[in-house]
């Protein structure tokens, strides 16, 4: 089985990593685990490479842990459907049964073909306002502006900015003077399969230009992590659908 993304930015940057640890574990469960191999295969050379040094270790444990292949620097040049084969621009053909491949982002029509859009589409903000640079009265948050502002994609990230963005316009409209900051960090819960784990990443230095990669950390190896996973799931489907 091979896993991965065709290009970055794709939504949620572990979600491929979590996705084969997942697979190994149904594998095991299903008692076909001898048999079976997956690869994640990505752009980025080493894996989680633009969340800095700590990442790229601690998920290079989890895939040595978990017995799952690494292919890094994988731009995809050919798919072969029939031979199911994907081959590498440098050459390399990845085998697969089973495949599991995240296709191109890119930005809603409704932002991209707006002047509030950049060359690659993506919203233009304006840190840590999130406002437009060029309409006084538009903000921007989540996945539309993430590549714009150096984000990855992720709920947390428009969580966040979407908290900042409301207060400022009942500041603006209500003199309320609620002064949310933007809380620039993000968290990720994973389920392994096996168990949980979390990271935890702070992009202030940065979004401002400070530092080349955040301010990460990767708590991971405990049971605990897949029950909070669990838990925050139903949380937000019992908030969004009642049930
Ligand atoms: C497999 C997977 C796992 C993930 N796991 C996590 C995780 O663990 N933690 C985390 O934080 N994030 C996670 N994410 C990422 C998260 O889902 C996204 O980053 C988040 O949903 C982005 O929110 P958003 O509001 O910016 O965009 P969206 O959720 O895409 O919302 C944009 C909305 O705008 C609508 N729209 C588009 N064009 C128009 C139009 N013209 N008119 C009206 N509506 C329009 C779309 O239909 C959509 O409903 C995951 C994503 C995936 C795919």
């Amino acid at each position: 089985m091979v896993v991965g993304p065709l290009s970055w930015p794709y939504r949620c940057p572990p979600a491929p990593f979590e996705v084969a640890f997942m697979l190994k574990y149904l594998a095991e469960q299903r008692g076909v685990a001898e048999r079976t191999r997956i690869t994640v295969f990505h752009p980025w050379a080493e894996p989680m490479e633009t969340f800095g040094p700590q990442m790229v270790e601690g998920f290079r444990k989890f895939l040595d842990d978990f017995g799952v292949g690494f292919e890094g620097a994988f731009g995809l040049a050919r798919h072969d459907r029939e031979n199911r084969t994907l081959i590498s621009s440098d050459g390399r053909a990845l085998e697969y049964d089973f495949a599991v491949i995240v296709p191109n982002h890119r930005a809603p029509d409704v932002v991209r073909t707006s002047p509030l859009a950049t060359a690659d589409g993506y919203m233009d903000v304006t840190l840590p306002s999130m406002r437009s640079p060029r309409y006084d009265n538009v903000w921007g948050i989540g996945d539309a502006v993430a590549p714009t502002i150096g984000l990855g994609m992720a709920g947390v990230f428009a969580h966040f900015q979407a908290e900042h963005v409301v207060s400022q316009i009942i500041d603006r409209e209500r003199g309320a003077y609620l002064g949310e900051l933007y809380n620039m960090v993000g968290i990720c819960v994973m389920d392994t399969g096996y168990m949980g784990a979390a990271v935890w990443c702070n992009f202030t230095d940065k979004l401002f230009g400070r530092a080349t990669v955040p301010d990460c950390r990767l708590l991971g190896g405990m049971r605990a992590f897949r029950a909070v996973k669990v838990g925050f799931e139903r949380y937000w489907f019992a908030n969004l659908f009642g049930h």
